[in-house]
């Protein structure tokens, strides 16, 4: 299975939700063996959930929190996202870990929380320009993958982006993705086995229609995790269409 999301991050409001799920629709025939998502702030999943219904498009909350309820002010459950018509869930997003302290301890718990309300996770995982110039990637990669140690296996869809090429308009170079593939590849298998092979790799770093084709032909690249790219609709759809045709 490929999967392309597209992540908004904090964007958008109501009426410009809207307006991008009518146009995306329009023009949406979606393709046995790829997957469409949107991801967009939790104050629109209901309204996109609503827009999209019927489409095949689907509804991935940014993050959540792994108790099913209580006080825990400014958090949501796995359970509200399911309520609001959630698919899955993004998870460890490099925001959430360099900006707001997202640790696995914690990953682990929301991983789990996920598979018991029906939720597919996305997990993201990336190295720093630190860590790469310093020549930890794999290192850095292999520990954030041991929460799958943690967890044991269940659904998943796996993000690889590099922190380094998110938001910033440096895509990793083919070489780059093509070895990071490949190595989290070896590790699903280590990890999972053959569960482990059912996981789709996606590449997430300043994709855009423009260097995607190139990027889906890199071994083991299974679609996208996208952020200013997918805000527009007619791009999110070409980045869709070229995932579909790379089946
Ligand atoms: C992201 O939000 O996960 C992302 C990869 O952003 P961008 O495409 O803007 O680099």
């Amino acid at each position: 299975m490929k999967i392309v999301i597209a992540n908004w991050k904090m964007n958008m409001l109501g009426r410009e939700a809207a307006a991008f799920c009518e146009a995306f629709k329009a023009d949406y025939t979606p393709k046995a063996g790829c997957e469409a998502g949107i991801a967009p702030p939790f104050t629109l999943l209901r309204e996109v959930a609503v827009h999209a219904a019927g489409s095949g498009v689907k509804v991935f909350a940014q993050n959540a929190y792994f108790e099913p309820k209580g006080a825990f002010t400014g958090e949501i459950s796995m359970g509200q996202l399911k309520d609001a018509g959630c698919h899955g869930v993004l998870l460890g997003h490099s925001e959430r870990r360099h900006v707001f302290g997202e640790s696995d301890e914690n990953l682990v718990k929301k991983l789990k929380a996920a598979w018991e309300y029906e939720l597919l996770p996305v997990l993201c995982i990336g190295e720093t320009l630190t860590q790469r110039d310093a020549g930890f990637t794999l290192d850095v990669l292999h520990k954030q993958l041991e929460v799958l140690n943690a967890t044991g296996p269940g659904p998943l869809v796996l993000a690889y982006e590099p922190v380094w090429a998110i938001g910033t308009g440096r895509v990793a170079e083919p070489m780059q993705i093509e070895e990071v593939h490949a190595f989290i590849h070896d590790e699903l298998w280590r990890l999972w086995s053959d569960r482990g092979l059912e996981v789709p790799i996606q590449y997430g770093g300043s994709v855009t229609p423009d260097n995607f084709e190139g990027i889906l032909k890199v071994p083991f690249v299974a679609g996208g995790l996208v952020g200013g790219a997918s805000l527009d609709p007619a791009k999110f759809l070409k980045l869709v269409g070229q995932t579909q045709a790379s089946l």
